[in-house]
């Protein structure tokens, strides 16, 4: 018998180097790994959390964020109710690169995809180089949700999920999805 009510498949994309892993790690283990290990192909990891008493399970793919994984795209995407779009506050060009991970979603993705923008590293306040500002106007124009958080110290990272999880019951709920 499953012990949960809805299952959502999601997807972590973002340029490398932007704590994907990191982020999904602290959110299914509670742990982080200073290293940087290139992800190879994909891995998944899975949670189940409670929103609004409702029991959902979360099943997360990480991939690299190279093109050279360009053959797994499809299938990495197919079925995909939630994105995760990773960037880092201190790595500008890794918010600049935000258009085309969009683009790459519009392309691959369903179109119902419900996705969250994502700040991460907020634990290096002072390397910031992106303002909160700016990010939550980008977020406001390409319709999504945006989270400053730290996979590093876990700051908002269970918020991250539970929220967007929120946006996507809240959808199926209205018909909308
Ligand atoms: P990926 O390529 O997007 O999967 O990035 P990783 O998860 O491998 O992380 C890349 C590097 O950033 C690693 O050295 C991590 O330890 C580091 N990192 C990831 N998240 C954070 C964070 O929130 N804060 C800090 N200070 N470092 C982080
Ligand atoms: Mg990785």
């Amino acid at each position: 018998m499953a012990t949960y009510a809805y299952l959502f498949k999601y997807i972590i994309i973002g340029d490398s180097g932007v704590g994907k892993s990191c982020f999904m790690l602290q959110f299914t283990d509670r742990r982080f790994k200073n290293n940087h290990d290139l992800t190879i192909g994909v891995e998944f990891g899975s949670r189940t959390i409670k929103v609004n008493d409702v029991s959902v399970k979360l099943q997360m793919w990480d991939t690299a964020g190279q093109e050279s994984f360009k053959s797994i795209t499809r299938s990495y995407y197919r079925g995909a109710i939630g994105a995760l779009l990773l960037f880092d506050i201190c790595n500008r060009q890794s918010f600049i690169n935000l258009n085309k991970w969009l683009a790459e979603t519009q392309t691959n993705g369903n179109p119902d995809i419900v996705i969250t923008l994502v700040g991460n590293k907020t634990d290096l306040e002072a390397q910031r180089v992106v303002s909160q500002e700016e990010a939550k106007a980008y977020a406001d124009l390409n319709n999504m949700i945006y989270i400053e958080a730290s996979a590093k110290t876990a700051f908002n990272v269970d918020k991250t999920f539970v929220d967007s999880a929120g946006a996507i019951l809240a959808a199926i709920g209205d018909g909308r999805i």
